[in-house]
């Protein structure tokens, strides 16, 4: 017999009564879904799959909105509990609310507007009002709608405002509550996310906007990246910068990070060198690396004894980046409006392969058009002192010599 026959052969006054218990079974499966969620979570399972967030990975495993994949996450952090290796479990962060949800009172709309109202709570409120906020409001979805649940929430916000000064203000103020949670990916890259203060967010934010702005068209064609993109390649922007800022505090000499290659890795252009933590880069990314004073490669002989390779030769002295600044004003790249203080001086013909550190053999690139100029088909040819951009023959067949016409 279908379903819809069962259906059929009930009486009208069972129906109300069928519907409740097709309802609670609905619920505690979203129960054990969020479970599963939160499991997935842990285990990293999107990586594995080979996405960038578990939300898109859940958006495509599901065929439901990215918009409603973050949500389910979101209730599974609050609600799930998760157990370490060594078998500990640990509770969830709100667990009357998970008690509920496993029994099928309540429906995902409830759980958001219970997270909504707990999250809410200053801190300095204290644990034992967040749990008084917790279990009124989930006695109050056992028995009515989430709107209000919602409602009653705000109420119960607006007293525990009210009961008095917040005492911590002032601790607030000066020690705010900065988090920046990071997570190290198997293939070397890093996922994080995290919450700044006010004052650090606008800082934040509008430095990575000066950062993103989309590229002029280069040869009629527009920057093809998207905003995410561009703020991404800003950020890194950023942290590249603010590593050189440490090398310039101490006499432009300090390495931030070391670099174990051998002299024939460098020349040659073959194999690999080893960073700091281990991770291993492939030969054209070094010399990318190597070319400005970044990153001081400790280039060993056959024996592994590091070599000196006339380190004060090959970093740019003050005085040249200055005359650099006074000539390219910025990322000399064509379209490029990063000013100066972003750039790396790159070296036109490497200084491995005796290129020399003067004013002819340097130009001064942004980050990513630093990385363009390495791993791609663009060229550098100085004219008249000048340097000049020769793009590939796929962007431009006649390959015509370009320069930065916003320096101009
Ligand atoms: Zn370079
Ligand atoms: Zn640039």
């Amino acid at each position: 017999m279908s379903a819809t026959q069962e259906f059929t052969a009930l009486r009208g006054s069972e129906l109300p009564a069928a519907l409740v218990e097709i309802f609670a079974r609905m619920r505690r499966d979203h129960a054990d879904a969020l479970d599963i969620i939160n499991e997935m979570g842990h285990r990293q399972t999107e990586v594995f799959a080979g996405y960038p967030s578990l939300a898109k990975y859940l958006s495509d495993l599901l065929r439901i909105t990215t918009r409603k994949a973050t949500g389910l996450i979101e209730q599974a952090e609050l609600v799930a509990e998760s157990v370490t290796p060594v078998g500990y479990v640990a509770p969830a962060k709100l667990p009357l609310v998970r008690q509920a949800l496993h029994e099928g009172v309540l429906d995902s709309e409830h759980v958001v507007a219970i997270a909504e109202a707990v999250t809410a709570i200053p801190d300095w409120a204290g644990p034992q009002n967040k749990q008084l906020v917790e279990s009124t409001l989930t006695q109050t979805a056992r028995t009515s709608d989430p709107r209000v649940v919602k409602q009653y929430g705000r109420i119960l916000l607006a007293r525990i405002d009210q009961d008095g000064e917040n005492p911590h203000q002032e601790d607030q103020l000066a020690e705010p509550a900065n988090e920046l949670h990071l997570h190290a990916q198997p293939n070397g890259w890093v996922k994080f996310r995290g919450i700044l203060d006010p004052e650090a967010g606008e800082e934040f934010v509008s430095l990575i906007g000066s950062l993103s702005l989309p590229q002029p068209p280069a040869e009629g064609v527009p920057d093809p990246r998207p905003a995410e993109r561009r703020r991404g390649d800003g950020f890194a922007q950023l942290c590249h910068s603010a590593a050189q800022l440490d090398n310039s505090t101490a006499g432009g000499a300090k390495p931030h990070l070391h670099l174990y290659l051998d002299y024939q890795t460098l020349t040659a252009q073959v194999g690999t060198a080893t960073l700091d933590g281990g991770a291993f880069l492939p030969a054209t990314a070094i010399r990318r690396i190597a070319c400005d004073a970044g990153l001081i490669p400790v280039v060993l002989n056959g024996e592994s004894v590091p070599l000196d390779l006339g380190q004060e030769h090959r970093l740019v002295k003050p005085s040249q980046r200055k005359a650099l600044i006074a000539r390219d004003r910025g990322c000399a790249f064509p379209g490029c409006h990063l000013p100066a203080r972003w750039t790396d001086a790159h070296h036109i013909k490497h200084w491995a392969d005796g290129g020399p550190t003067d004013l002819g053999n340097m130009v001064l690139l942004c980050r990513r058009h630093h990385r363009l100029l390495h791993h791609s088909a663009w060229e550098i040819r100085m004219v008249n002192g000048l340097p000049y951009f020769r793009p590939p023959a796929w962007l431009n067949p006649q390959q015509k010599l370009m320069r930065n016409v916003l320096r101009q």
